[in-house]
């Protein structure tokens, strides 16, 4: 298997009294795609957001090849360009165009070529569908097209390891599916992912694979073809059959008369 580009290591991470991980361990490696899923609540917006140090951990570790990841740590800066995090909401400037959204962390903390860089987030954004968008505002776009800019966004600073949290839970069901299909050409494209996602046959069809977290702990950590059909513990089997009725219900309602 190729190298280790993430560790994470006995990772405890508390809110007060509150402890919300209690001791994650796991390695993700390079090309990977790991989809986590859990109940609501249980911790997966903090789990990317200690990965991303965006929050303090209590214990344990998280690495990023041979760095540590850090709130507190000298080497933050360098660090975010490593890893790219897209959110539900998708965060863009709103008095800056596309294109200026895009290009304003390379060209400012990376301090790269103003031409350079436009010129990649035009490749990229016409990927993405959306090369006639370049001198839109983000107001006059649809929440799926500023989710793939926002993706543009965090592509365009060439990070080593992609983390996705829900970005598809606020869009409208019709544009669920652009959003998705970047993701899997992304993943075709071998880039390193984490994903947050309650879509799970998009989660099926994507992961190497899926850890499954409940109750502060990692309760499954097994590729989709095992998770889906035959996991484990009773655990998982309960949260995945939340989903089967609700997909059944979903078909019964719009069943005709
Ligand atoms: P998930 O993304 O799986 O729905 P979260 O990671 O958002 O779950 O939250 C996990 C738990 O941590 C929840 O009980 C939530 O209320 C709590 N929590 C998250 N962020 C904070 C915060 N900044 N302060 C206090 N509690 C928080
Ligand atoms: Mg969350």
């Amino acid at each position: 298997m190729s190298e280790v580009l993430l560790s994470v290591s006995n990772l405890k991470k508390s809110f007060g009294d509150q402890l919300v991980l209690d001791g994650l361990s796991f390695d993700v490696h390079k090309g990977e795609v790991i989809v986590v899923i859990g109940p609501s609540g249980c911790g997966k917006s903090t789990l990317l957001r200690c990965i991303n140090a965006l929050e303090p951990i209590q214990e344990g570790e998280v690495r990023l090849g041979d760095e540590v990841v850090n709130p507190g740590g000298k080497n933050l800066i360098e660090l975010r360009q490593k890893i790219g995090m897209v959110f539900q909401s998708y965060d863009l400037f709103p008095h800056l165009t596309v294109l200026k959204n895009i290009t304003l962390a390379p060209c400012k903390a990376q301090k790269r070529k103003k031409e350079e860089v436009e010129k990649e987030a035009l490749a990229l954004l016409d990927r993405v569908g959306l090369a006639d968008r370049a001198n839109s505002f983000p107001r006059e776009l649809s929440g799926g097209q500023k989710q793939r800019v926002a993706i543009v966004r965090s592509l365009c600073v060439h990070p080593e390891l992609l983390l996705f949290d829900e970005v598809t839970a606020a869009l409208d069901p019709e544009m669920v599916r652009e959003v998705l299909d970047v993701m899997l050409n992304l993943a075709a494209a071998g880039k390193t992912m984490m994903i947050v996602t309650h879509e799970m046959s998009f989660a099926k069809a994507i992961a190497d694979r899926v850890l499954f977290i409940d109750e502060g702990h990692i309760v499954e950590d097994a590729p989709p073809e095992k998770f889906f059909v035959n996991p484990d513990t009773d655990r998982a089997k309960r949260f995945l059959e939340t989903f089967e009725f609700k997909a059944v219900k979903h078909h019964e309602e719009n069943a005709p008369l």
